[in-house]
C-alpha cells in the first residue's frame, strides 16, 4: 500500500521534472535559433565568433537537457514496468539516498562509475 503512494509520489516527481526540462529546452533552442538569425545581421568577423559561441553553448545546454529529458523518460518506463530502482547493468537494488538525489539513476553507483570511466577512456591496448 505505501510501496504504490511511494510510486506515485516518484511518477509525480518525474513527469514535473520531465515537464520543466521541456521548457528549459524550448527556451534554449529559442535562444539558439535567435542567436543563429542574428548571425545573419552580424558585420565582422569578430562578432560572428562571439554569436557562435553564444549559438554553441545554449545548442549545448540544451543537449544536455535533452539526455537528461531521455533519462527521465527511461526512469518512467522502468516504473511502468516494475523494475525501478534496480541498477539495469548489474541488477542489484539502487540506494535510496542515490535515487533520492538523482531519480532518474539507471545504476548502482560501482556501475555507473564503471561505465563513465569506460566511455571517457578509449582502450588502448586489448
Ligand atoms: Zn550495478
Amino acid at each position: 500500500m505505501s510501496a504504490l503512494s511511494d510510486t506515485d509520489a516518484l511518477r509525480q516527481r518525474i513527469e514535473a521534472r520531465l515537464e520543466a526540462l521541456r521548457d528549459e529546452i524550448d527556451a534554449k533552442l529559442g535562444d539558439a535559433v535567435d542567436v543563429t538569425q542574428a548571425l545573419e545581421h552580424v558585420g565582422d568577423n569578430g562578432d560572428q565568433s562571439v554569436v557562435d559561441d553564444a549559438a554553441t553553448a545554449d545548442f549545448a545546454d540544451a543537449r544536455r537537457d535533452l539526455d537528461e529529458y531521455h533519462a527521465g523518460r527511461a526512469a518512467l518506463k522502468r516504473l511502468d514496468a516494475g523494475t525501478y530502482g534496480a541498477c539495469e547493468t548489474c541488477g542489484e537494488d539502487i540506494p535510496r539516498e542515490r535515487l533520492a538525489a538523482s531519480p532518474f539513476a539507471a545504476r548502482c553507483i560501482a556501475c555507473q562509475t564503471r561505465a563513465e570511466h569506460d566511455s571517457g577512456m578509449r582502450p588502448t591496448s586489448m
